[in-house]
């Protein structure tokens, strides 16, 4: 006879589960406005209708304009538009192109980022401290004259770390009025914002940022869908060519039903997020000082838990172990984690974001191990957790 093994989901920054209301509202639009919203008649115009309804109720959450919200597929995608869309008119023109990114980003920012430095761009990476924070200063005295982009993660997806966005922002209206003066064009600011968009602020006017990514399947949405949001005036090249849509920026018939669950998702986890954020704070913190307490060798990546830390995110190493047969072991317990970032296929490289964190080892990057909480996370899991932990340590480390 089997005993029922437990069934503990602790990867949400990989993916969230898909809410069910929205899953509802999504089948319910498919079946109802099948329409190609580029159609003339009827079924057309209906489509048209809740795509606009939908890209309307997102810019208001994000104190943007409806003209500023561009649909495409994911994150990834997002960023890549982000990216690409800037710099690449600049090449194209044999104008000289200078990007700055953090040495923290996402896969979907960094592997961009070598791709335009293969095309002919330059790219300043920026340092992180061993909290993985970016300072202000640091992004800002990286500019020159010919740099035209910045591109920095809102909050990262291993470690949790919050990077000071509204800050960065504001210094560099500082330097990008001097240089309209001098004749030189703005630098702009781009944020992937994926992993923050359950617990912080998004209003693109606070924050000061031009582009900003959101993705659906990190906020208990759609998969393979996100947005670019694309400040007023912005000019891009599009990555994807062909009927035109979204002003050009993004051809291919859109996903009327996919738009319509993402801004529901959008808002609710907005509507939600300061509860949330305490809420997870509480069990991150209980979590953490029982794993420290009882568990020897274990070290925290990433900030103590607080304000420059996610809510639902714990990366440890445990000092002797391997990263990725703990994911193993644990799954055999029923504990989903995942170590480095799930969002490659790339196994065995060590991650670059523990790697990045000053003073760490290749050992140290390899036996790390993220937890990631949601909606569904309880006292009662965090417990189970812990108490699997301790058993497999104790086991391995004899
Ligand atoms: C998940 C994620 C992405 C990629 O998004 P997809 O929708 O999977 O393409 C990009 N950036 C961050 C920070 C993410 O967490």
């Amino acid at each position: 006879m089997n005993r029922k093994i437990p069934d503990v989901y602790a990867d949400y920054a990989a993916i969230t589960p898909v809410n069910p209301v929205i899953s509802k509202l999504m089948q319910a639009v498919e079946a109802k406005a099948y329409g190609n919203p580029s159609s003339l008649h009827a079924r057309g115009l209906e489509a048209l209708g809740m795509l606009k309804k939908s890209r309307q109720k997102i810019a208001a959450l994000l104190g943007a304009q409806e003209q500023e919200i561009v649909f495409c597929a994911g994150g990834t995608e997002s960023d890549n538009l982000a990216l690409f869309g800037m710099v690449r008119p600049m090449l194209k023109k044999k104008k000289k192109v200078h990007v700055i990114i953090s040495a923290i980003e996402h896969h979907a920012v960094l592997n961009v980022a070598k791709e335009l430095q293969a095309e002919g761009s330059e790219i300043s990476y920026i340092a992180v401290d061993e909290q993985g924070l970016i300072k202000a200063k640091d992004v800002l005295a990286l500019i020159r004259p010919h740099t035209t982009l910045i591109s920095i993660i809102y909050a990262n997806n291993e470690i949790g770390t919050i990077e000071p966005i509204a800050e960065i922002a504001k210094g560099l209206r500082k330097i990008n009025q001097q240089r309209k003066s001098s004749g030189l064009p703005p630098v702009l600011l781009h944020t992937d914002a994926c992993q923050a968009a359950g617990y912080l602020d998004l209003n693109v006017q606070k924050l000061g940022v031009d582009l900003m990514t959101l993705n659906g399947s990190k906020i208990y949405g759609p998969r393979q869908f996100g947005i670019l949001f694309v400040k007023r005036g912005l000019i891009l090249d599009p990555i994807i060519f062909g009927g035109g849509q979204e002003r050009g920026l993004r051809s291919g018939t859109e996903n009327v039903a996919a738009a319509e669950g993402f801004a529901l998702a959008l808002e609710i986890v907005q509507k939600n997020r300061a509860k949330e954020f305490v809420r997870l704070q509480k069990l991150q913190q209980y979590f953490l000082s029982r794993l420290q307490k009882e568990i020897p060798g274990l070290q925290l990546n990433g900030p103590t838990p607080g304000s420059l830390r996610l809510p639902n995110n714990i990366n440890i190493s445990i000092k002797g172990t391997d990263g990725e047969s703990m994911v193993i072991y644990l799954d055999a317990a029923g504990i989903r984690c995942s170590t480095g970032s799930a969002c490659s296929t790339a196994f065995t490289e060590p991650s670059h974001v523990i790697l990045a964190i000053s003073g760490q080892s290749q050992e140290h990057a390899k036996s790390s191990l993220r937890f990631s909480f949601g909606q569904s996370t309880t006292k009662k899991e965090v417990d189970y957790i812990v108490s699997v932990l301790k058993q497999l340590t104790a086991q391995i480390l004899v």
